[in-house]
């Protein structure tokens, strides 16, 4: 019977910025049986703005359960034999509702938005603060990205979000929380909850004893009583209502999916990091029981923590905001492919020579550099310049922003990285992990199954007290692939010397 070759099950819901999925674990092996995946729509009203409907990411994972049980089943499955639940999400995106009608106050404002930019000077008063003047309390710059100011651009801008604030109307959460809200029963009882790995996203908990911060919600002038709960990223929370197929299952893990992706890769040792290449990148090195604040533009944020009782473990992440999403911009906008993959076939009919260096500067640049005002550019085009150049390029960025990430790790943390795990949707392209062992100088290690995210997730909901059908030592690391630097020192150090000149055309491209 399946029971005994499978195991237990665990489900893990991955609600990313592109889509959103549904996978089942083997606890036994801890290979994914089935999924089902759904794009979720991007809404852009204006340039610079970046919106998701509540409602639609809420259909979508229900949807995306049931439609994986009904998978089970054709498999010959029990989905009753599923015992846990798992979240990994978007981290940062917002989501304001009204827990009396269950409805959205507004669109979620999702991570990359920018229309907070005016928020960031007010809270900075035009520049009289520094942008890096909360790093002590929450380990975050002041920027466009967290969601204290996707909150506060609500409050100020969205009518009727003050009045549902005053009223006791509002609850705040990031897509966790409004899921699990839902999931556990909404306007009949919704628990609501956040993990500490999102609440650390937020600007407004303390990075050092984990709670909402009155000082940072003051500075942002936000109610603490629309905050959710924060728990750890490991415990049975609660039980899924009469939404889904799965009701009665209990919610047992939660963490950001970069978070996620760190524990999916059991990079549990001080020293070891992660980078994972999906819309953005986003590389975590973990710092263990102890926060470091970085001096070269690197977040502090809490890596996980398994359990109400364990110590939690810390990280400093790179934050690159445009990675796969320029793929997808080329294939949209400028109609250079028809699909990401093709993007290493027309990336190899370029000739060399022709270098274009693109800074693909959508959202501003996030790590190292925090500049909301840097803007995207090419450089380099010649009259020989062909689509494969460009995409080229393209692929290339995506790489040296990487290094820049990691050259800020080696400063703050003193020893430079020896290898690199990576995953995510945009490690498929083996041309693209050669680049990037090429331009890093270290070998890039990619797991065989690439579904770290959701796996951590799975990982965090299958040891909490109470399902424990997994134990975090006995489970064995995936198989990889190695792909190793087959470029001169010098020829690198002179492609990542051009780069850094683009980068400096960026930061002062719209200024006088
Ligand atoms: P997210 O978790 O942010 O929703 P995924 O991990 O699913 O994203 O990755 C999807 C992104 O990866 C898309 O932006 C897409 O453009 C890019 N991508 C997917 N396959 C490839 C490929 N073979 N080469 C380059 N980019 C790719």
């Amino acid at each position: 019977d399946t029971q005994s070759k499978y195991g237990p099950l665990i489900g893990s819901i991955d609600e990313g910025t592109s889509s959103t999925r549904f996978l089942v674990f083997a606890s036994k092996t801890a290979e994914v049986l089935t999924y089902h995946q759904k794009e979720v729509p991007h809404i852009i009203p204006q340039e610079g703005w970046f919106e998701q409907d509540p409602m639609v990411i809420l259909n979508a994972v229900i949807e995306t359960i049931d439609v994986t049980c009904d998978n089970l089943k054709k498999l010959n499955i029990n989905y009753e034999d599923i015992v846990a639940l798992g979240i990994t999400n978007q981290r940062e995106t917002t989501v304001l509702w009204d827990p009396t009608t269950g409805k959205p106050l507004y669109n979620a404002l999702v991570w990359m938005d920018m229309r907070t930019s005016s928020t960031v000077d007010m809270i900075l008063q035009n520049g009289k603060r520094s942008q890096n003047f909360l790093q002590n309390v929450c380990g975050l710059p002041v920027s466009t990205y967290f969601s204290a100011l996707k909150i506060r651009w609500m409050m100020d801008n969205v009518e009727g979000v003050r009045e549902a604030m005053s009223q006791g109307r509002c609850y705040f959460g990031n897509i966790d929380t409004w899921l699990i809200w839902n999931l556990t029963g909404g306007v009949n009882g919704g628990l609501h909850i956040t993990d500490v790995t999102n609440a650390s996203r937020t600007m407004l908990m303390h990075i050092d004893t984990l709670k909402w911060d009155k000082n940072l919600c003051k500075v942002f002038e936000i109610p603490m009583d629309i905050l959710p709960e924060i728990r750890s990223s490991s415990e049975i929370y609660g039980y899924v209502a009469n939404v889904t197929k799965l009701s009665g299952v209990p919610i047992s893990g939660i963490l950001g999916d970069q978070q996620a992706a760190l524990v999916g890769q059991m990079c549990f040792n001080i020293g070891q990091a992660k980078s994972t290449y999906g819309t953005g990148c986003f590389i975590l090195y973990n710092t263990g029981n102890s926060t470091v604040r970085s001096s070269h533009g690197l977040l502090t944020t809490v890596g996980y923590q398994l359990g109400p009782h364990d110590k939690p473990v810390y990280a400093l992440e790179g934050s690159v905001a445009i990675a796969g999403i320029s793929i997808r911009w080329l294939r949209d906008n400028l109609k250079l492919l028809k699909d990401p993959a093709e993007s290493t076939e027309i990336a190899l009919s370029a000739d060399e020579p022709g270098e274009v260096y693109f800074v693909p500067a959508f959202s501003g640049l996030y790590a190292p550099y925090w500049r909301k005002d840097a803007r995207s550019v090419m450089c380099g085009l010649t009259e020989e310049t062909k689509p494969g150049h460009v995409v080229k390029a393209a692929l290339e960025a995506v790489c040296f922003q990487v290094r820049d990430v990691l050259e800020a790790m080696a400063l703050d943390c003193g020893i430079a990285l020896t290898k690199l795990l990576v995953d995510g949707g945009m490690t498929a392209n083996d041309y693209l992990m050669q680049l990037q062992a090429d331009y890093c100088g270290i070998p890039v290690v990619r797991p065989t199954m690439t579904e770290t995210t959701a796996l951590g997730a799975a990982l965090a909901a299958g040891i909490a007290e109470g399902v424990e059908v997994w134990k975090l030592h006995n489970i064995e690391p995936v198989p990889s692939d190695t792909f190793v630097p087959s470029i001169d020192e010098d020829v690198r150090d002179i492609k990542y010397s051009r780069w850094k000149m683009a980068i400096k055309r960026s930061l002062g491209w719209a200024v006088d």
